[in-house]
């Protein structure tokens, strides 16, 4: 399965922080899964770039995590299994079955409130001070929260093109999204299902000639 530059380049088609989050293992659904955070410094680094953490924390962080190898590693248990959970609570609610929230709410049992918010165009987000090497979960978290608490809830949606399994929140007033990109996939199954529709019902000589 190949990788797309657009999508190696970590274009953030969820919509919301935890969808992209989730989104974070490229071709998901496919027999090949891409890891695309295999580490705590890549993890920070999609932190910075997805916006939930100011780049400043992040270097704090990344100081912590060099000091001590063995605690970012732990620390990267506890990413993989929220996003393990994030991914089972969307296949949950696209398929309109309950969730189980047994883990989640544990994680959220530990988080701290929520600190202030800092400008960072076009938006804000959250002024985490870079002394906890478990921070960049915590906007995850909320952001997990808020799509929980609302309509988000019902409108999680699954990109169709084959192996791809990114989420997304369907935004289009009747429900209609079918890819997580339209230029991406969208594009690569449009021409994929043109070119398996002109040769549907060739024979496929080699193969019935060597039969014997
Ligand atoms: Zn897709």
């Amino acid at each position: 399965m190949s990788r797309d530059p657009q999508r190696a380049a970590s274009q953030f088609f969820g919509g919301r922080a935890c969808l992209d989050f989730a989104n974070t293992v490229d071709w998901r659904t496919s027999d090949n899964p891409q890891e695309l955070i295999p580490d705590y410094a890549t993890f920070l680094a999609w932190s910075v770039r997805r916006g939930t953490m100011s780049s400043r924390a992040a270097a704090r962080l990344k100081a912590l995590a060099d000091a001590d190898t063995a605690a970012a590693a732990t620390t990267m248990d506890s990413v993989l299994s929220l996003r393990a959970e994030i991914s089972k609570i969307a296949d949950a609610l696209r398929d309109h079955r309950a969730a189980d929230l047994t883990a989640v709410n544990a994680m959220i049992g530990q988080t701290p409130p929520q600190p202030s918010l800092l400008k960072r165009e076009p938006a804000y987000l959250h002024d985490l001070r870079g002394d906890d090497l478990k921070e960049p979960l915590w906007p995850l978290l909320w952001s997990l929260t808020a799509v929980l608490t609302s309509t988000d809830a019902t409108r999680i949606g699954c990109c169709q093109a084959t192996g791809c399994g990114w989420f997304y929140v369907d935004e289009s007033p009747n429900r209609t999204r079918l890819w997580c990109s339209s230029e991406v996939c969208g594009n690569r199954e449009r021409v994929r299902r043109a070119y398996a529709g002109r040769n549907k019902g060739k024979p496929q000589r080699k193969r019935a000639a060597s039969r014997p």
